[in-house]
């Protein structure tokens, strides 16, 4: 069975495949509707990853540093 990480949503449509083959999936909660991917091969498409590298932009940080924290 898959969740949702964000809205803890039961139900997940397969959605079919991005462009680097990794299965997409659609929240089906009416108010949600995000796809997301279990897997994923650009990590800036990684919600949690785009949420941090976002917040450390906003305070300046190169993008270089960041990827090395990213590491
Ligand atoms: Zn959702």
């Amino acid at each position: 069975m898959i969740t949702y990480p964000h809205c803890q949503n039961k139900h997940i449509n397969k959605n079919g495949k991005k462009s680097t083959g990794t299965q997409n999936y659609l929240c089906r909660n009416s108010t949600c509707g995000k796809q997301f991917q279990l897997v994923y091969k650009n990590q800036g498409a990684n919600p949690v990853v785009k949420n941090y590298v976002q917040k450390a932009l906003a305070r300046n940080c190169g993008i270089q540093d960041i990827k090395i924290f990213l590491m």
